[in-house]
């Protein structure tokens, strides 16, 4: 099932029949398994796949995930948002994306490294081409994607690397980056208010999670509540995201900070203005959609909003800022990294930054534009906008 409902979106912009059909289904999907004997007693053998799902408009870009509910299902609805997040915000990448289901914690540095270079000999064409460039998504990390760089020897082969070798300044906070751009942008269009002040609430304190607070409440935002995997805490005061930073790493979760604690599903229905979800996919979904007060929904994780809660958030007139354009800034960050491999320009994360904010601001002005001209959601908006933009790089290869 695609994650465009284009029955809706015909009535929106013109889908030539053809174009519907080759981006219903992915254009390559490889599955295979990582085997690997540790010592005489310990082997390890784990599912593996990679999906392309349309490389019209440049070659395959998308993270890699590792965890243990990776299927070959979530890795083609992942691949398939990275085809219109990519072409909503004008990068010229396509839409991929790959997992590994196992437990990423599970292993030692030494396993975890030879995991990755066997992941590597796996679909090894693919990315010394260069028609499939990864970065790090749930489970992986920069050094991760340093493991890939020294095995295909190519710098512009895999973004997310560590600044060291080869990665980009701001890389590592921007998607968080990102998420609060278009937080502002969403305080300012929509509530009419500034971010000054805002009472957020955000779950995941990852990657995505922990830079988008940080931004959030340098910029003066009241960051009341954070969530993890194993609980959460609050202060209706705000947190102190630094000391909360220092205490995540220190703990491996935000629980047991200094503060008071609350649950995930508490977190989720918290009187704020903003809630931003930037942990996992369907945590907002028919069963407590309607139990959501906040004023704004920004979507920081990928999908977190099942179809059905879409609905109900609808008609509560609860504002939901999908994850395309949300946090699109991970991949406009990476885009840069790979422009930089190929020209070996020097790049500092300021620029990295105004990139981001630049190309997230201009998409959502076009996403609002759209929305409000043709009356419908955010969502859909984004989502016309980006189909449009990908049935006419087919055009333009003679595709459709
Ligand atoms: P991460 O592994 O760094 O962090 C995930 C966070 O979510 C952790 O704090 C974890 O404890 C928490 N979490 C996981 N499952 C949970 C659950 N069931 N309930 C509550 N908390 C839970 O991952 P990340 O890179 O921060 O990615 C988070 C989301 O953002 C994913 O949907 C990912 O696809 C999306 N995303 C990531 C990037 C990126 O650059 N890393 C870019 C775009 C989108």
């Amino acid at each position: 099932m695609s994650v465009i409902d284009f029955d809706k979106l015909e009535s929106v912009i013109e889908i030539p029949k053809n174009a519907r059909l080759f981006l219903e289904k992915p254009e390559k999907e490889i599955r295979f398994h990582l085997n690997l004997v540790v010592d005489e007693e310990t082997y390890v053998a784990v599912d593996a796949c990679a999906v392309f799902h349309n490389t019209a408009r440049g070659p395959a870009k998308g993270g890699i995930r590792i965890s243990p509910t990776v299927t070959l299902e979530e890795t083609r609805i992942l691949a398939e948002l990275m085809t219109y997040k990519t072409a909503l915000v004008k990068i010229p990448f396509g839409g991929g994306k790959s997992g590994v289901c196992t437990d990423p914690k599970a292993y030692s540095p030494f396993v975890r490294s030879s995991l990755m270079k066997q992941f590597v000999r796996m679909i090894e064409n693919q990315l010394v081409s260069g028609s499939y460039i990864p970065a790090p998504d749930m489970g992986t990390n920069e050094r991760d994607m340093a493991i890939i760089y020294g095995e295909t020897g190519l710098v512009e082969s895999v973004t997310g690397k560590p600044p060291r070798i080869g990665g980009l300044p701001g890389r590592r906070e921007a998607t968080g980056r990102g998420v609060a751009q278009t937080s502002k942008e969403a305080a300012k269009r929509m509530l009419n208010t500034e971010l000054k002040g805002l009472r957020i609430a955000v779950q995941g304190f990852g990657n995505v999670g922990s830079w988008t607070c940080r931004f959030l409440s340098d910029w003066g935002a009241k960051i009341v509540a954070v969530a993890d995997h194993s609980g959460g805490t609050c202060n209706d005061d705000g947190l102190d995201i630094h000391e909360l930073m220092e205490h995540a790493e220190r703990a491996g979760t935000v629980k047991g900070f200094n503060s008071g604690s609350i649950t995930n599903e508490e977190l989720l229905s918290l009187e704020v203005d903003l809630l931003i979800p930037a942990a996992c996919e369907n945590v907002i979904t028919e069963k407590n959609a309607a139990d959501v007060k906040a004023r704004a929904i920004i979507e920081g994780a990928n999908g977190p909003t099942t179809k059905e809660a879409d609905t109900i958030l609808d008609e509560k007139g609860v504002i939901v800022i999908p994850d395309i354009l949300a946090n699109s800034g991970g991949v406009i960050a990476s885009y840069v990294e790979w422009r930089r491999a190929k020209s070996g320009s020097i790049t500092k994360s300021e620029e990295t930054y105004r990139t981001v904010d630049n190309l997230i601001t201009e998409s959502f002005i076009d996403v609002m534009r759209m929305a409000d001209e043709k009356s419908i959601s955010y969502r859909n908006a984004a989502f016309a906008l980006a189909l449009r933009e990908v049935i006419e790089s087919m055009r333009d290869r003679v595709w459709i």
